[in-house]
């Protein structure tokens, strides 16, 4: 974490009942040196670790590559880290990664010269932005186990849905 320059403060156990809550959390306020990460997030150390990787070495490149007018990357912004609650906000049901500290929903992307929103990507859509988008959801499956792109189901449609949920046989799912 220190290596990739990641800023955060180690928190107090959280303990919420109903299998809500992190063991060792951390508030995070950046990915590098460089990228800040707004508003600050509670998460696990793994889900951070992730986040900062996926950024440094495949987010900021193909940014660069789709959208070099925007300058350089500044800060990734998101929606959602830990909240203890089910699957999507549901009364009952699976509960969320977000309740362990497994996931973060980003909602958009801030450069020197602009802010990028999460959008979606229809798959016929021939412009970079959607290009860039489509990069997006796609090398994000090589960091996190679960992919929801915005637009995959109704409850993701402004945001990418991140986390680190470990399932069987090193199965992902990637939408
Ligand atoms: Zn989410």
């Amino acid at each position: 974490m220190s290596t990739l320059g990641v800023a955060f403060r180690p928190l107090p156990r959280i303990d919420e009942g109903d299998g809500c809550g992190i063991d060792r959390p951390i508030a995070v306020t950046a990915l590098s040196r460089s990228v800040k990460l707004e508003p600050e997030a509670t998460l696990r150390c793994d889900t951070a670790l992730e986040l900062a990787r996926m950024t440094r070495d495949m987010l900021e490149p193909a940014a660069r590559l789709a959208m070099p007018e925007k300058g350089r990357l500044t800060a990734v912004h998101h929606a959602s880290a830990y909240v203890c609650r089910n699957r999507n906000g549901a009364d009952d049901g699976k509960i969320s990664e977000h309740a362990r500290g497994n996931a973060i929903d980003l909602s958009s992307l801030e450069f020197e010269k602009g802010i990028v929103p999460m959008s979606i990507a229809r798959p016929e859509a021939s412009d970079l932005p959607a290009a860039f988008q489509r990069s997006l959801n796609a090398f994000a499956c090589l960091y996190f186990r679960t992919v929801l792109s915005p637009g995959s189901d109704a409850a993701h449609q402004d945001h990418l849905h991140l986390d680190i949920l470990e399932r069987n046989g090193g199965f992902r799912y990637c939408r």
